[in-house]
């Protein structure tokens, strides 16, 4: 049987067209693909963008509305919704994830069932990111937004990069908190090094996921490139894997499973 794959983090933009993506994804066999849209403030125009590939290509492209912490309020998510966004992107807060001020709005999120994804760590330095300070999209923040929403479904993009060991432990102990391997981690780091990381195993007999989860439960596949470069990260995640001995199951988890339960599929 053919693998079943769920690309969680991808961009509309010039080089990203609709229409390219769709042709490709159909040949790579992906099922759907999450846009990450960004906020007006940063592209404007992009969640509109998103939301009309959606609209072209509805079995294709799940739409992420890109929510400005600053400037928007936690009701503009009622819209969102109403307009066919499924989840939130969320990127370059102006205070800490974690800030008690941006709570309402992860509240809203929980009542309406919509899930996030983060961007965490570095970002690049490029416009629109230039006045970015990467220091408020620590990986520790969503430990903290996680544990007072438990059953607020988050992505936190990159694993956190630089903060690799922030994020996999905010991850062990947060069944709501889950990561994508996308960025330089995956070309740049060793097996080694992430298996070193993503340690715990059911059967581990002490230190556990207090839900008795495997490590690779929680980690989903995303591209976040250019879309003919999909494939080359597949395989990285495929080389991954195989280096690090997961089962089919884990395997299929990550391609598929854990993202249709995040979307609800
Ligand atoms: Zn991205």
């Amino acid at each position: 049987m053919a693998r079943r794959i769920i690309d969680m983090h991808q961009h509309l933009h010039q080089t990203n067209t609709a229409e390219a993506m769709a042709e490709e994804y159909a040949r790579l066999g992906v099922e759907k693909v999450v846009l990450q849209a960004w906020p007006p403030r940063r592209v404007p125009g992009n969640n509109d963008d998103v939301l009309a590939a959606h609209r072209k290509y509805p079995d294709l492209f799940v739409p992420f509305v890109g929510f400005d912490l600053d400037e928007m309020k936690p009701d503009d998510l009622v819209r969102f919704q109403e307009e066919g966004f499924v989840g939130i992107k969320f990127i370059g807060p102006s205070r800490p994830y974690n800030d008690a001020s941006y709570f309402g709005v992860y509240e809203k999120a929980c009542e309406l069932g919509m899930p996030a994804l983060y961007h965490l760590g570095i970002v690049g330095n490029y416009e629109p990111w230039t006045d970015c300070d990467s220091n408020l999209m620590r990986p520790i923040h969503l430990d903290h937004i996680a544990r007072g929403f438990p059953e607020f479904k988050m992505v936190g993009a990159h694993l956190g990069n630089p903060w690799h060991e922030e994020a996999a432990m905010a991850c062990r102990w947060n069944p709501n908190l889950f990561f994508d391997l996308t960025g330089s981690t995956l070309k740049k780091k060793t097996p080694e090094f992430i298996r070193s990381l993503l340690w715990w195993t059911p059967t581990t007999p002490h230190y556990r996921s207090p839900d008795g989860t495997h490590a690779w439960q929680k980690i989903v596949f995303g591209s976040d490139v250019n879309y003919y470069e999909t494939r080359d990260v597949m395989r990285d995640y495929e080389v991954l894997m195989s280096a690090l001995d997961l089962s089919p199951e884990l395997q299929d988890a990550v391609w598929y499973g854990t993202a249709a339960r995040i979307l609800g599929l």
